[in-house]
């Protein structure tokens, strides 16, 4: 039985402030998110720009990466996990990479070997790939890996936002040629379009134009004051435009309109996705053997998606001043039992049918191990309420008094549709299995808030 007094999940009260801890920037301290977060225990702060991530707000974490694992397992991607020091040989050959970021964290091991802690794995899965004999059968190949990533950021803020240390999907994608490059291009976009989908927040995907670096990109984003990346929302055929791909052009890329300040807002940058054809095959002899015994270099594309940045800018973007909200499926837990005060007069009754109550809300079928009982015995049924709803756990069930008559009646609150209602159990249980079903992996339509 998960039992939240048994949770490690330390509350700030709102008179003990966070805000006097150094640890935090100024920012920090002025985004509600973040702040609501830090307060219901889901976060910590390290030092500037690291973070625990305590086991509430890690429950978080995990469901997004079960969402995700279950869309790449569709598309017959491989989730494994590459070394998250890169030696920076890696790095150092492309002397235009290397010299153009100054935000890597370059450690030396006692042999004096320079290590990479790496914001990202293209070199290495290429390099994975250059040591192995692969014919032309092995492909496409799409391995990704959900691991910490490092960047020395110039100025940590906005908490998870933008960290020093932050959690990221990424997936590497090799074909034989550019045509099969773009085709599981295309499928792994589409994959990604379910994923946001399922999260239910709009988002909007900017199309980047050649450049230098590599042939296709597209970078996914949240619209978000608290952003950090400008983007242009076109007036007149509404494309999105990342700000800083426009540089001096004030023209939409799109349909050649001359863009108006006002239509300029902030985003997060949630998921970018690259199409690289040969750039690092080529340097680092990423090969594979064609069906005429000729050596070719491999087309690849890698997609990355922020989860860390995606938990805390839903966060962002849903909460209310007061209480956290967010994406239904990704609801630290989905449903919260609130049974009678410790000693209280309904206790003893109340008792006797929990048990039951618990292992039938378990068994539905997209409930298992979603399901926990506010336990704490020094709060009332009244301050505990305020707590599962500040939470957000989407539907909070109390037994209280009515629970005790002879056919028990229980307050059902349906947090995301903003009803309540008082049901005995049968018509409870039957609610929330239709209430939950947007939690089936199987289903890939949502609607859940529409
Ligand atoms: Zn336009």
């Amino acid at each position: 039985m998960n039992r939240l007094s048994k949770v490690f999940r330390p509350f700030n009260n709102e008179q003990k402030s966070i805000f006097n801890l150094s640890k935090l920037s100024k920012e920090e301290t002025e985004v509600n998110g973040y702040k609501l977060l830090n307060n219901y225990g889901l976060i910590r702060p390290s030092a500037n720009g690291l973070f625990y991530l305590l086991p509430m707000g890690y429950r978080v974490i995990q469901k997004l990466s079960k969402l995700i694992d279950h869309n790449m397992s569709l598309i017959g991607a491989q989730k494994m996990q590459s070394p998250l020091l890169i030696k920076e040989s890696l790095w150092k050959n492309d002397e235009t990479l290397i010299d153009e970021r100054d935000d890597l964290y370059v450690i030396t091991d006692r042999t004096k070997n320079h290590f990479v802690l790496s914001p990202t794995h293209e070199e290495s899965f290429a390099d994975l790939l250059s040591h192995e004999q692969l014919s032309y059968r092995n492909f496409p190949l799409l391995l990704y890996q959900i691991t910490p990533k490092f960047r020395d950021e110039f100025r940590p803020k906005l908490g998870l936002l933008r960290s020093k240390e932050f959690i990221m999907k990424d997936l590497y994608s090799f074909d034989i040629d550019e045509e099969n490059a773009r085709k599981t291009y295309d499928k792994v976009t589409a994959a990604y379009q379910k994923i946001f989908t399922a999260l239910n927040v709009p988002y909007f995907i900017n199309s980047c134009e050649k450049d230098s670096k590599s042939i296709i990109s597209h970078e996914y984003y949240y619209s978000c004051d608290r952003g950090d990346d400008k983007l242009y929302t076109c007036g007149v055929c509404h494309s999105i435009c990342g700000a800083s791909l426009l540089k001096d052009r004030t023209l939409c890329p799109n349909c050649s309109y001359t863009l108006k300040p006002e239509w300029y807002n902030n985003g997060v940058e949630v998921a970018h996705t690259f199409y690289f054809g040969t750039r690092y095959s080529d340097r680092l002899k990423s090969m594979y053997v064609d069906k005429d015994g000729k050596k070719k270099p491999l087309h690849m594309c890698s997609y990355g998606i922020g989860i860390s940045r995606i938990f805390s800018a839903v966060v962002e973007l849903l909460s209310t001043p007061k209480e956290l909200r967010w994406s239904p499926c990704i609801a630290p837990y989905t449903v919260c039992v609130i049974p009678p005060k410790d000693g209280s007069r309904d206790e003893i009754r109340v008792e006797m049918i929990m048990p039951e109550l618990y292992s039938l809300l378990e068994s539905i079928p997209n409930l298992k191990d979603d399901v926990i009982i506010d336990d704490r015995p020094d709060k009332t049924i009244g301050g505990r309420l305020r707590d599962a709803k500040a939470c957000g756990f989407s539907f909070i069930i109390v037994a209280g008094k009515d629970a005790t008559k002879n056919t028990p009646l229980f307050e059902l609150y349906d947090l995301y549709n903003d009803k309540k209602y008082l049901m005995p159990r049968s018509t409870l249980l039957h609610y929330l299995v239709d209430r939950t079903k947007y939690l089936s992996e199987e289903k890939e339509k949502i609607g859940y808030l529409s």
